[in-house]
C-alpha cells in the first residue's frame, strides 16, 4: 500500500519506519528541507536506538521517502496518517497544528477518485476526530465521509523502545467512523499478529488518554506513598515496593520463573514523570473532563504530586545543605529516562531551574542529550554540560541523580569520593544500595528514605 505519513516527530518518523518494513511504501511528509534532505540520507532526527540502521536501509532501497510535497504524496496514497504535535497550552490540548495540516490533506483529498483512509495517530481528546477533523475534511475535499473513510488509531509506542513496539505491537486499536474504514485500516497492518481492537472514534480516543493516565497515576501514586515513607522513622521505601511487587498478581509465577511484568517500572518511587506525553496528557484530559463538568480528583492529584517531585528533591538538598547559592552542584541525567535523548518535560529542567534560581552553579552529564547538537531547552538553562561524569562531579558539593541510565547505574561509591567535594548523594531514582554506599562514608539521601 501507499502511505502518507504527516509529521516527521518521533511517532511519523517510526511509524513510517515501521510501515516500510512491512514493505508499504511510505512517504513521510515534513515541513524543514534540511531534516528532510538528513532522512533521505538515513539519518533520525533524534536518538532511537536501532531506528538510524533501519532507516539507512529503508532510505537506500527508496522504500521510505521523506518530502515537503503534502499534497502530491496525500493524492498518491491509500492512507494518510496524521502524526504531528497536539501539544498543551495553558492545561488545554492545542489543536492549531493537526487542524492546519487537515485542511490541507482535505485540499489534496478533492479531486482524487480513488477510496482512501485517513487516519488521526497524534493523541486527540474524545470527540476530536469526529467533531473537528471530520467536518474540516469534508469542507476541504468537498467531499463526504463515505467518499473517503476515517480511523483514530492511537500510538502506544515507548520512547526507547519504538521501534520494536511499532513492529511488534502489544495491540492495535482502531477507531473506526465506519467498517470499510477500519478494514482499509487494518490492512495496512496485515502482517502484525497482535490484537486488534475495534472502537468508534471517541473510544479510541479515550483509550490512549486512559492508558497514559493510568501509567502516570501509578508512578504519582508511588511518590506519594514515597512522602509517607519519608515521614516515619526507619522506612526505606525501596524495602515497601519489593514486599508489595512481589504479589501473584503483580508478579505471578509462570513455569516455575517468577516474572516481572514491566508495569512494576511504574510502581516505584521517584522524582516524578516527563517527556512528551504523560505530563501534557493528564493536563489535556484533566482540562478537557473539566469543560464536560465531570469532576477528575484523581487526575488532578497525580499532576499536582509531579508538579512537587523537583521541589522534594531540593527539600533532601537542603536537609543537609543550608544555602544553596554559591554552591556546585552536579546533575546526572538530562532525558526524561533512559535510553532516549528526549528532554521534554523532564523532571532535570524544573530541577534545575529550582537550583540556579537559589544561586548554585550546575554542572550536567547525560550521555546522550547533547552529542550531536545542543537542544534549546539546555541552551536557555545556564547550566554546564560536561563530557563525563567525572567532569560533572569534580570539586562538586553535592550530586543529583535524576535518570537512571545503565551508565550511571554502574557507578561506584568511588567515583563520587574521589572527584566531589563533599560526597553528598541525592538519589532520585533509588538505584542505588544505601548500605553500600554509605558504608563507603557518601552522605546519601533519596526519594522515599526516612528523614527521621
Ligand atoms: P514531535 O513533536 O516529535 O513531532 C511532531 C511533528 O509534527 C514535528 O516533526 C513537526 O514538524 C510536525 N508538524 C507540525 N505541523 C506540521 C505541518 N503543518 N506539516 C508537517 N509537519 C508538521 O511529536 P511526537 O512525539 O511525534 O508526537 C506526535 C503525536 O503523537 C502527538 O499527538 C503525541 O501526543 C502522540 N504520541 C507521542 C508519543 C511519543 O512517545 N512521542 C507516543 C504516543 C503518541
Amino acid at each position: 500500500m501507499k502511505i502518507a505519513v504527516v509529521g516527521t516527530g518521533y511517532v511519523g518518523l517510526v511509524t513510517g519506519t515501521s510501515l516500510a518494513m512491512l514493505e508499504h511504501e511510505v512517504f513521510c511528509i515534513g515541513r524543514d528541507k534540511e531534516k528532510i534532505n538528513a532522512i533521505n540520507k538515513g539519518k533520525a532526527l533524534f536518538y532511537e536506538p536501532g531506528l538510524e540502521n533501519i532507516l539507512k536501509k529503508l532510505t537506500k532501497k527508496n522504500l521510505l521517502i521523506a518530502t515537503d510535497n503534502l499534497s502530491e504524496s496525500v493524492q498518491n496514497a491509500q492512507a494518510v496518517i496524521i502524526a504531528v504535535g497536539t501539544p498543551t497550552v495553558e492545561n488545554k490540548i492545542d489543536l492549531s497544528a493537526i487542524k492546519k495540516v487537515t485542511e490541507q490533506i482535505g485540499s489534496a483529498l478533492k479531486n482524487v477518485k480513488r477510496y482512501q483512509v485517513v487516519v488521526v495517530k497524534s493523541t486527540v481528546v474524545p470527540g476530536t476526530t469526529e467533531k473537528v477533523i471530520l467536518p474540516i475534511l469534508e469542507k476541504y475535499s468537498e467531499k463526504k465521509i463515505g467518499e473517503f473513510g476515517l480511523c483514530m488509531n492511537p500510538e502506544f509506542l515507548r520512547e526507547g523502545n519504538a521501534v520494536e513496539d511499532a513492529l511488534r505491537p502489544d495491540r492495535i486499536v482502531i477507531g473506526q467512523y465506519d467498517v470499510k474504514s477500519g478494514k482499509t485500516l487494518a490492512a495496512l497492518y496485515s502482517k502484525i499478529k497482535s490484537p486488534i481492537v475495534f472502537t468508534n472514534l471517541q473510544t479510541a480516543e479515550l483509550v490512549k488518554y486512559t492508558a497514559n493516565s493510568l501509567l502516570a497515576t501509578l508512578i504519582s501514586f508511588s511518590n506519594e506513598i514515597a512522602r509517607i515513607a519519608e515521614g516515619i522513622q526507619g522506612i526505606d521505601v525501596s524495602d515497601v515496593w519489593r514486599g508489595v511487587h512481589l504479589d501473584f498478581r503483580l508478579s505471578p509465577i509462570v513455569g516455575n520463573r517468577r516474572i516481572h511484568p514491566g508495569i512494576l517500572h511504574y510502581i516505584l518511587s521517584g522524582c516524578g514523570y516527563g517527556g512528551s506525553c504523560f505530563p501534557k496528557d493528564t493536563k489535556a484530559l484533566a482540562h478537557f473532563v473539566n469543560t464536560l463538568g465531570i469532576e477528575s480528583p484523581i487526575l488532578r492529584g497525580v499532576i499536582s504530586t509531579n508538579n512537587s517531585q523537583p521541589q522534594r528533591m531540593i527539600g533532601l538538598l537542603t536537609s543537609c545543605m543550608e544555602h544553596i547559592a554559591g554552591k556546585r552542584i552536579a546533575v546526572l541525567g538530562l532525558s526524561f529516562k533512559p535510553n532516549t535523548d528526549d528532554l521534554r518535560d523532564s523532571p532535570a529542567l524544573t530541577l534545575i531551574e529550582l537550583l540556579k534560581k537559589d544561586g548554585a552553579t550546575v554542572i550536567c552529564h547525560d550521555p546522550m542529550a547533547y552529542k550531536e547538537t545542543v537542544p534549546l531547552e539546555l541552551k536557555g538553562l545556564g547550566v554546564v554540560l560536561a563530557e563525563t561524569v567525572q567532569e560533572a562531579l569534580h570539586d562538586a558539593d553535592a550530586c543529583m541523580l535524576v535518570t537512571a541510565w545503565d551508565v550511571y547505574k554502574k557507578l561506584t561509591p568511588s567515583i563520587f569520593k574521589d572527584n566531589m567535594k563533599t560526597p553528598f548523594l541525592i538519589d532520585g531514582r533509588r538505584i542505588y544500595n544505601k548500605k553500600t554506599f554509605v558504608t563507603a562514608g557518601i552522605l546519601y539521601k533519596g526519594i522515599g528514605l526516612s528523614s527521621i
